[in-house]
């Protein structure tokens, strides 16, 4: 740390994002990616000719891409806000949205991300404890008068709420912003895009790093009503007007048009959890009944960190966390199903 560090980030803690290792070739089941190259489309968008105008900004509006999503999520563009990543949304909404006098709401268990945004932006948060089972209980957010953030499915559970639920959250806190991060939805789980158009205190924030193969393009996008969307708008230009390249923005359209391959693997994804749980059973794993492309497992007779170590020692990465309470389990992301009897066999010999 610098002398010149600004003293309200002094005893910040940043985020920790899952390593990214460069000594050798791993199996790479930590990060949630999708093991599946972006569609034949992107390839062909993001072609030599969109690299060439690359002296050009991009359109900060980013009108075609907005409009786009729309139409595929039966919205106006009015209603759609892209970003750097769904991190970036998440970032805004926090600036946006909460302070002082707003405070904000979130399992303790959840996208670790919400807590350093909290932090980051100053607002005083809560932290309420998922159920023994680690599913959220909604009641918690039940007139909590909080904003609330809860990614559905959860990170890393993989456990969902009810659309039903979700509305009684939107509908006790009328005053106060509910986001949902639907990072893992494609997966398995119900989309509250539908409701925005009910609640005008919802967010469905959205990204393209997980079913859409694009976490390398750094893309995402919000869903609510124009005024929260103009809201939004207000933070990204008073940062970085051009948060989406050029390249970026061809790709996010094309992926919209590809959609079929797409969904084609997200059911090849769930089918390979599925298998894989299967198999995890046999070796005396526990897991959560994970609706995403990850499954959250630990096994009694070895920790979760040590189960981490020696995976890595075989070339496969996974996700430990040392937060007291889960840190008996790895989050595994679900690959192919070659990757994932890779990832079977090495178990069996490390057990
Ligand atoms: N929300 C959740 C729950 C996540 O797990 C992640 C990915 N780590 C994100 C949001 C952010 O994704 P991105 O910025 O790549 O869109």
């Amino acid at each position: 740390m610098s002398r010149f560090l600004n003293e309200k980030f002094c005893r910040l803690e940043a985020y920790t994002p899952g390593e990214q290792p460069q000594d050798k070739k791993y199996i790479k089941l930590n990060t949630n990616e999708s093991p599946f190259p972006p569609s034949k489309g992107v390839l062909e968008a993001v072609n030599q000719d969109a690299v060439s105008q690359l002296n050009l900004y991009p359109d900060p509006e980013c009108k075609e891409l907005r409009e786009t999503i729309a139409k595929h999520y039966g919205v106006l563009a009015k209603n759609v806000f892209v970003g750097n990543g769904s991190d970036d949304i998440l970032s805004f909404a926090f600036m946006a949205f909460c302070g002082k006098n707003s405070n904000a709401a979130f399992p303790d268990i959840s996208y670790g991300f919400y807590r350093v945004y909290a932090e980051l932006h100053g607002v005083p948060y809560v932290e309420i404890p998922l159920k023994s089972d680690f599913s959220v209980n909604a009641e918690d957010y039940i007139g909590i008068n909080k904003n609330v953030f809860i990614a559905n499915p959860n990170a890393p559970t993989g456990l969902t709420l009810s659309l039903e639920q979700i509305s009684k959250i939107c509908e006790s806190n009328k005053d106060n912003i509910v986001l949902i991060d639907e990072a893992y939805v494609d997966f398995g789980a119900e989309s509250s895009v539908n409701l925005t158009k009910k609640y005008d205190n919802l967010i469905t924030v959205m990204t393209y790093s997980k079913s859409r193969s694009m976490a390398g393009a750094r893309l995402g996008f919000a869903i609510a009503s124009e005024a929260i969307i103009e809201d939004l708008n207000k933070i990204k230009y008073s940062t970085n007007p051009y948060s989406i390249n050029r390249l970026t923005n061809l790709a996010g359209i094309a992926a919209i048009k590809d959609n079929d391959y797409y969904a084609d693997n997200c059911k090849k994804i769930v089918e390979v959890r599925e298998y894989t749980k299967s198999e995890l059973e046999k070796l005396g794993f526990d897991f959560t009944d994970s609706k995403s492309n990850f499954i959250f497992a630990k096994n009694g007779k070895i920790d979760g960190e040590t189960l981490y170590k020696k995976l890595k020692d075989k070339g496969i990465l996974v996700r430990h966390f040392s937060k007291e309470r889960i840190k008996d389990f790895v989050r595994i992301t679900v690959g192919t199903k070659e990757q994932m009897d890779k990832l079977l066999d090495a178990v069996r010999e490390i057990l």
